[in-house]
């Protein structure tokens, strides 16, 4: 067949038109595009070999080449795979048969500011109009004794003819390389020379060290004459000293990838360091992580992933734009880092990766969240991540109670947001308690439950010390009641989402309706308090009058043992006083919610103030109502005001 020139369809010129004019930066992917499919093809071919015994099977040496010109501006990436007929180079290359490129053109728009999400598009052998301004194919299938020389220069036409392929089957791709002027935006030293073996190196580390076949490059260096094989060789830059020895130029094959792809070893055969220093290279965090779970899924889902909890928090973790996710890899080939469509947000402190053999990636990111491969390995992951977990938690205190300190607010945070795992998660939660100064599970504290113990209780704070010596604990302290000490900034919206563990209510012991008393308790107590209210009205009568701004309600309690007051949130109330002070350190607006009041009748101060003028009450009130506030770790309006009456009250009771 003669050459022929041909017109590439309407949406492929288009795409073309968008490689060659649009897309600047991360143009560096095309290489790790051409070695993806030059690895596709090797493993198309290998098995294909399995059954058909006519063609090359793996004794023969599979690898991928990269050859750099820098004299005509070349760069050359071959194969030695299955190769392609001439009908496949014109339904493959030519035209835009395949639903990845249709599918590319409708999320353009989104690539021109992310073109590294190109690679799952699958118009990857378009990208060598990236960096290229002529491309030659040259294939031939494997068995066929032709090959086929394809050539264009992305215009809008290419010529294609029979030309047999002196290598025999596989793909030659020759990018003639544009010269690249550099535009506005590009800083000093961004524009790379993709014949510069050093970057080719960096690029094939980054992107494709994973890749099983060897990606080789012949690179040249100088020995000096006479020198053994295996022999230091001098390098051309060496030592002053030896810069007079003649020497000779040897021309060798490097390998640049190290072709094995940690995660499809057997894990009994890897050890600890390789994983380590696979975290390393992937994560960039130069501390080994707690604890890495290389996990094979299998059934109905099946991809390989390997898993590692990091030991600390990385400084930027808190950042809003912090990218969080795994990567993702597709039969070894690396497709994106930070994937986060693969894991709940609870889990975004989990660094690692993923690789599947049937994922279908295609197109935009609306695509990959809803794509049901992926909710299943995110299923999947999930899963196993909080087994590990628990694992770790019964195997391993010491270190469970590390991650716990750097990430227990971020899977709290799972309690709230994702309810069909609340339960597993409440299993993973430490919390600090008035039992000890050490962190104790929920199981713990249940098998701690005193008898007649109704609930779990809890209080949220804004620190440990705010809260410990709190006047809400009193009571709960003489009856021997454990209370849960939760203190991170979560808490307070995660406690609202606690409903039962084991059967227990949690309870808040804030909460105007907390009940702490057994029946005949409850009993006795209600007369007691009817008696002294007699007593009293009067003076929670006056008390109320002076605070009726301020509160809903003023009442008689036996919460208090020590303390003469403290403020109750009502259970109709939506947020509590924590959550409030919360939201409003957040720069929102919170309609303050008036609380309850509860006063202890037996405290002596009560009978004191039954005998002082309504004047001096008032001012009494007011200060008591500020303690409250403090007491449960709000702010005063004004501080001032409320030192200068403790003052005065100073005087008055030294004058007295
Ligand atoms: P994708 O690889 O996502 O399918 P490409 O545009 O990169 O998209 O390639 C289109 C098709 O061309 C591939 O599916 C494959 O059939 C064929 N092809 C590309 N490169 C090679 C190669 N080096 N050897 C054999 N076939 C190839």
């Amino acid at each position: 067949m003669t050459k022929q020139t041909q017109t590439f369809q309407a949406e492929t010129k288009e795409l073309l038109n968008l490689m060659i004019h649009s897309l600047y930066s991360h143009r560096e992917i095309f290489l790790r595009e051409l070695i993806s499919n030059a690895s596709d093809a090797i493993e198309k071919l290998k098995f294909e070999a399995l059954t058909d015994k006519a063609l090359p099977s793996a004794a023969e040496g599979f690898e991928i080449r990269l050859e750099p010109n820098s004299e005509l501006k070349t760069l050359s990436i071959s194969d030695n795979g299955i190769g392609m007929t001439y009908d496949e180079v014109v339904k493959n290359i030519g035209t835009i048969a395949h639903s990845g490129t249709k599918s590319f053109l409708k999320v353009r728009e989104e690539l021109k500011s992310h073109p590294e999400l190109i690679g799952q598009f699958g118009v990857g052998f378009y990208s060598a109009f990236m960096v290229a301004d002529r491309v030659t194919l040259h294939t031939q299938k494997a068995g066929s004794q032709t090959g086929v020389l394809w050539e264009s220069d992305g215009s809008g036409t290419y010529t294609i003819e029979e030309m047999p392929r002196a290598q025999g089957h596989g793909t030659t791709i020759t990018l003639h390389l544009k010269e690249v002027e550099k535009d506005a935006k590009a800083e000093e030293g961004e524009v790379q020379d993709f014949t510069n073996p050093w970057t080719l190196k960096d690029i094939v580390k980054k992107y494709s060290d994973f890749v099983s076949f060897p990606i080789k490059m012949a690179t040249t260096r100088e020995v000096a004459p006479g020198a053994d094989e295996g022999e230091e060789a001098q390098k051309v830059d060496g030592p002053e000293s030896q810069k007079d020895v003649k020497k000779e130029t040897v021309i060798e094959d490097e390998t640049l990838n190290s072709c094995k792809a940690l995660w499809l070893r057997p894990a009994s055969e890897i050890k600890e360091e390789e994983y380590h220093e696979f975290y390393r290279h992937l994560c960039h965090d130069w501390v080994p992580p707690l604890k890495t779970v290389h996990y094979k899924a299998e059934g109905t889902t099946e991809f390989v992933s390997l898993l590692f909890f990091p030991a600390q928090k990385p400084f930027n973790y808190d950042y809003r734009d912090r990218k969080i996710g795994l990567s993702l890899y597709v039969k070894r080939v690396f497709i994106k880092s930070d994937c986060e469509e693969l894991i709940p947000p609870y889990l975004r402190f989990m660094q690692g990766m993923v690789d599947s053999d049937d994922l279908t990636l295609n197109v935009s990111r609306e695509l990959l969240q809803q794509d049901r491969q992926i909710l299943r390995i995110k299923k999947a992951l999930t899963s196993k991540i909080l087994s590990s977990l628990k694992d770790l938690l019964e195997k391993d205190r010491p270190n469970y109670e590390k991650f716990w300190k750097a990430f227990g607010a971020t899977l709290k945070e799972g309690m709230a947001t994702e309810p069909s795992v609340s339960e597993k998660l409440q299993e993973l939660a430490l919390f600090y308690s008035t039992a000890s100064d050490q962190l104790t599970t929920l199981k713990d504290y249940v098998t701690r439950m005193k008898p007649g113990q109704k609930a779990i209780y809890y209080m949220t704070g804004d620190s440990l010390s705010q809260i410990q010596n709190s006047p809400y604990l009193e009571k709960l302290k003489a009856k021997g009641f454990e209370v849960l000490l939760m203190v991170d900034h979560v808490d307070a919206w995660v406690a609202r989402s606690l409903r039962n563990f084991e059967e227990k209510p949690f309870q808040s012991i804030t909460a105007a309706d907390l009940d702490l008393n057994t029946e005949e308790e409850k009993k006795l107590e209600q007369e007691k308090l009817k008696e002294v209210e007699v007593k009293f009205r009067p003076l929670l009568d006056a008390m109320k009058e002076t605070l009726k701004e301020q509160v809903k309600e003023i009442k008689l309690s036996d919460r208090l043992t020590d303390s003469p007051v403290c403020l109750v949130s009502s259970s109709d109330q939506a947020t509590s006083a924590h959550m409030e002070r919360l939201l409003e350190s957040m720069g929102q607006a919170v309609p303050k919610n008036k609380r309850i009041l509860e006063i202890n009748p037996t405290h002596p101060l009560y009978e004191k103030m039954l005998q002082i003028s309504p004047t001096e009450q008032e001012d009494w009130t007011e200060i008591l109502y500020q303690q409250a506030l403090l007491n449960e770790g709000s702010q005063i309006e004004n501080p001032l005001k409320y030192s200068q009456k403790i003052a005065q009250l100073m005087i008055a009771s030294h004058r007295a």
